[in-house]
């Protein structure tokens, strides 16, 4: 059973998630607490572990997602390309948005369990991370977090959802989910309670979004990888006395 509730799956309160100033992050607390070990243990290899992005509000999701409809923000095709909102098609233009960005209420975000990772230590002073796989891949400026992330993540209960492409959200080797707690709450965010959350909500495209939910809801929810055994196992270790 998840230990979320629908509000909380859907972003739409924020009871489950504590704010860190020192980690410049916002998590639930058993993986805020297991961030702070792989932050620990990342310190030792001279990493140093930023979070980017971790917990992100509906309505927050819902600003970007309305602006990308009503061309407020830029709109791109799958190679980063300006689209041309005029000559789309309302499912159409809901199509392109998922290219870039979760539906409101469909985002692993608003769980306060998920985490895009950089090395503030590997950056050029004022070079700012641009989140591409090509700077996690071998010759990137985050070649090292990488395999770092890859041989350690586990240990702390984290796994990388967006390994490779399944259709949907394309491959992010920054995004590191913390297994124990995502692990139930990706099976409690079922259609019924997607559609619940966008009801009262004031979506653009919403007509569009109604008809393809169950599509999105497969393609962009349910379509990642399985978290290890190793991961999942990590929640039975306190995150403080956890091998470094
Ligand atoms: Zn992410």
């Amino acid at each position: 059973m998840s230990v979320l509730s629908a509000e909380q799956l859907t972003g739409r309160v924020r009871s489950h998630v504590l704010d860190s100033p020192e980690f410049g992050c916002s998590l639930h607390p058993e993986a805020m607490a297991a961030f702070s070990a792989l932050r620990a243990a990342a310190a030792k290899s001279d990493i140093d572990l930023v979070a980017v992005s971790s917990f992100r509000s509906f309505e927050h999701q819902l600003t970007i997602w309305n602006d990308k409809f009503h061309g407020r923000r830029p709109l791109l095709d799958r190679h980063g390309r300006a689209l041309d909102r005029a000559v789309l098609a309302e499912a159409e233009l809901v199509r392109a948005i998922l290219l870039w960005s979760a539906l409101p209420g469909a985002s692993r975000h608003h769980w306060g369990t998920e985490i895009d990772l950089i090395d503030r230590a590997a950056l050029p002073g004022g070079q700012r991370p641009q989140l591409l796989p090509a700077e996690y891949s071998p010759g990137g400026v985050f070649e090292r977090l990488g395999a770092w992330l890859a041989q350690h993540g586990a240990d702390y209960g984290f796994y990388p959802p967006y390994d490779r492409d399944r259709g949907g959200v394309r491959p992010e080797p920054w995004h590191l989910s913390f297994a124990p707690v995502s692990g139930t709450a990706l099976p409690a965010l079922t259609v019924d309670v997607l559609a619940a959350a966008l009801a009262g909500a004031e979506l653009a495209g919403a007509a569009a979004v109604r008809g393809q939910l169950r599509d999105i809801h497969a393609r962009y929810v349910c379509a990642v990888s399985q978290p290890d055994a190793a991961a999942l196992a990590a929640v039975r270790l306190n995150p403080a006395t956890r091998p470094s």
